[in-house]
């Protein structure tokens, strides 16, 4: 009885955020498709055309930036489990994001002392990480320091996520995974780290964060391993 009330619940809370995510994404395409139509008339001067062309490029990257954020979540929750291998997965996914952090002059250094493995969904892993890594690089507009380290012990792996950037205030720290909590205005989504701490959750991981304004932030993540093989290394990328 208590499982099924949880899970009504559950389904209740995945419909409105469904509709909230469904409107966050048709309102940049209704934008989008309006001036598309307004592209159509032969007799539009040049400069309009390239004003207009703009604006649909704009909303459609916004549309864009909601699924990316999401995207996770849009999936059918057709849980994998598998043996992550926590290194492994941090390199693939900082190769992604190395282009973004070059644009932003931010620096990215490694140091996986250990490969611990533990169990999850890789698709989901990633999505998790590159939101927290995507947020630290956006935290250094004018460039900075990106320190990820990995650490191994009986029952943990440990992974945080170090930046230079702007940093945040007490305040801010309690909003962090609010959905659609964001200070990035058109640019921010606000759904990237409600998909962290739901991603971290459902592999039994523990987030925390410490924040100060001006110097930076650090992102804590703590999963359960599942074997681990000791291994120092010690690695700059
Ligand atoms: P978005 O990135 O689209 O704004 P997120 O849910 O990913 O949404 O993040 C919510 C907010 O949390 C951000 O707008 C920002 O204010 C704050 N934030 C998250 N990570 C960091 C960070 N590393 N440094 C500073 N602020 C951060
Ligand atoms: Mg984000």
């Amino acid at each position: 009885m208590q499982q099924e009330l949880i899970k009504a619940e559950k389904l209740k809370a995945v419909e409105q955020m469904g509709a909230a995510i469904s409107h966050e994404i048709r309102n940049p395409l209704t934008a989008a498709s309006g001036f598309v139509q307004l592209l159509q008339d032969d007799y539009l001067s040049r400069q309009k055309r390239k004003e207009y062309l703009s604006i649909v490029k704009e909303e459609l990257i916004s549309a864009e930036r909601v699924i990316q954020d999401y995207l996770t979540f849009a999936k059918p929750s057709l849980e994998a489990f598998e043996e992550l291998n926590v290194k492994s997965e941090l390199r693939q996914i900082i190769n992604l994001l190395q282009p973004l952090a070059n644009q932003n002059s931010v620096e990215v250094t490694t140091d996986f002392s250990v490969i611990g493995f533990i169990k999850g969904d890789r698709q989901k892993f990633r999505q998790c990480f590159v939101n927290v890594l995507k947020n630290a690089i956006e935290s250094m507009p004018n460039g900075g320091y990106l320190t990820i380290t990995t650490e191994y012990s009986k029952n943990y792996v440990t992974v945080s996520v170090k930046d230079t950037g702007v940093g945040m205030t007490i305040e801010q720290l309690e909003l962090l995974g609010e959905p659609f909590y964001s200070t990035k205005g058109k640019n921010g989504t606000g759904l990237g780290m409600m998909v962290v701490y739901s991603i971290a959750r459902a592999m039994d991981g523990t987030v925390w964060a410490e924040s100060e304004i001006g110097v930076g932030t650090t992102f804590y993540f703590k999963f359960p391993t599942i074997s681990s093989i000791m291994k120092s290394e010690n690695i700059i990328s």
